[in-house]
């Protein structure tokens, strides 16, 4: 793997030209998920989205005196999961520490974390990238801690407001190691790290819900050179805001080089409305944690067989799956990762393909289908037109009763019709039948050979040109006539080899 890193290092991806040449940049994620569980990380309080302002918290979550935290057994094994899936070292030891802190919606006065002894240790994750390669950034780590509540300031002008319903919900914090290289990389492995956390089920990934948000370590270096002082932009939430502010973020530390300065630690915060990163807290600023293992919570011990019962019922990863995909259905490496990169995508696909030609099946699904459900902002688990009606619509171009070119029009009955008729009722009903029929074939191609003589005699010269008959006969018979009938009987009629 270290190797690989070296080649991939040596290639050195992609530059951001300056004034005075290329810079590289280097970026590193501490993504934070929600962990997908109905009750909190200590307490039996309800975790869900819409709840009443406190609605939902315990007295462990409101940190009254004398209340003790107990363990969620079911956020451990979505952690153990989590690590799994992430090809990761699991810690069979490990431990919570305090992380003290003053703030107004964290009534603990600390947040339950893992500093010195996480769940998970280094793992690795592979990311495509759209131009058809792919990189792997290794994990540091993962570890499992609590969210703190929300402070509202938007209610009142006097006054500040204080929602503890998220306080204590279970978060995993995944750290990766500095090894993106560019803002498509980062997004492209904030993506991949999603499609990985929902297909296990351990976290909704549901971004504008705020399921997901990374901090974006980013430093820029001349390329091949140590690397350089980074900032840690806070709180991004969504795949777009990631790519402005690693961008804005590089620039303006790279401006500040070339002008002879120097890059100050800092943490920033985004702007998504003015697309800018600001300072927020410089390194002499950062806190002291002063952290130390809770004496409230005994260490963690997991045993073997726990985690390996955990393993033998993962489910089959993105990764996997893909290869499944090209091996088993003979897919290209790109229309397989479209559909694996949401699990009902590839159920989908899955089940129209059965018995029929999956290559076809997976056209259909990745172009006609994605594209017109995603201008109709659609889900595939909302199309009206299921995979029964894809598989019919390919058994009638197998089957040679429609061409692929009408294909595209029974596709689009299909999608006004909101999948009511079947592909082979649309057929029937718009008279879109392929006409194999050669007597009907042939008698187009005598009208059109006499109404263009000059065309006939030179197309023997220029077999190029009997393109141009095809289209004639084609049109004549409104796109229905068999393609390779009307090939054949062009050319015995035409003389053409
Ligand atoms: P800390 O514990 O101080 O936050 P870490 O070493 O754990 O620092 O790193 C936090 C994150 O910053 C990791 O995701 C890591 O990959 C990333 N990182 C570390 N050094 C750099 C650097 N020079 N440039 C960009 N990212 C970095
Ligand atoms: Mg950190």
């Amino acid at each position: 793997m270290t190797n690989a890193l070296d080649i991939r290092a040596a290639e050195a991806s992609q530059h951001i030209m300056g004034r005075t040449g290329p810079w590289e940049l280097v970026i590193g994620l501490e993504v934070h998920a929600q962990v997908a569980s109905n009750t909190k990380l200590f307490s039996g309080a309800r975790v869900g989205f819409g709840a009443g302002p406190n609605e939902q918290v315990s007295l462990v979550d409101a940190a009254m005196p004398g209340m003790l935290p107990v363990l969620n057994r079911f956020c451990v094994e979505q952690a153990v999961k989590t690590g799994l899936g992430l090809r990761a070292q699991i810690n069979r030891f490990s431990r919570f520490d305090r992380k003290n802190y003053f703030y107004p919606d964290l009534p603990q006065g600390y947040q339950i974390s893992q500093l010195f002894h996480p769940i998970v240790g280094e793992g690795e994750v592979l990311v495509e990238k759209d131009d058809g390669t792919a990189i792997t950034v290794r994990i540091e780590r993962l570890h499992l801690e609590q969210d703190a509540g929300k402070s509202i300031h938007d209610l009142d002008p006097n006054a500040t407001y204080v929602d503890l319903n998220r306080a204590g919900t279970a978060l995993m914090e995944i750290v990766s190691k500095p090894d993106i290289r560019s803002s498509d990389e980062a997004v492209a492995y904030f993506k991949k790290l999603r499609t990985i956390l929902v297909y296990l089920g351990t976290c909704d990934g549901d971004m504008e819900k705020g399921n997901m948000r990374a901090d974006c370590n980013v430093s820029v270096r001349r390329p091949g050179q140590p690397f350089g002082t980074r900032c840690e932009i806070k709180n991004v939430n969504s795949f777009r805001f990631m790519q402005q502010a690693i961008e804005y973020e590089a620039r303006r530390q790279i401006e500040i080089l070339e002008d002879g300065g120097a890059i100050d630690q800092e943490t920033r915060l985004f702007d998504a409305v003015k697309v800018e990163t600001r300072s927020m807290r410089s390194k002499e600023e950062a806190h002291d944690y002063r952290y130390f293992p809770d004496p409230d919570l005994l260490p963690l011990e997991l045993e073997e067989a726990w985690i390996e019962a955990i393993r033998q019922h993962l489910v089959e990863l993105p990764d996997n799956k893909k290869a499944r995909f090209i091996s088993e259905y003979g897919l290209s490496s790109y229309d397989a990762g479209v559909l694996i990169s949401d699990q009902a995508r590839a159920d989908y696909f899955e089940a129209a393909a059965k018995g029929r030609d999956a290559k076809l099946v997976a056209n259909w699904v990745t172009n006609a289908l994605l594209s017109r459900l995603a201008e109709a902002g659609q889900e595939i688990g909302e199309s009206f037109i299921t995979p029964e009606h894809i598989a019919g619509l390919v058994e009638l171009i197998e089957n040679e009763t429609i061409s692929s070119k009408i294909a595209k029009t029974v596709f689009e009955h299909m999608w006004d019709e909101k999948g009511i008729l079947s592909p082979a009722e649309i057929v029937e009903k718009h008279g879109l039948k392929q006409v194999t029929d050669t007597g009907a074939i042939e008698k187009a191609i005598d009208e059109i050979i006499a109404a263009n003589p000059d065309k006939a005699e030179a197309v023997k010269d220029k077999p190029q040109a009997l393109g141009w008959f095809v289209g004639q006969v084609m049109k004549a018979t409104g796109g229905k006539a068999n393609p390779a009938a009307v090939n054949e009987l062009l050319k015995a009629k035409l003389g053409v080899e």
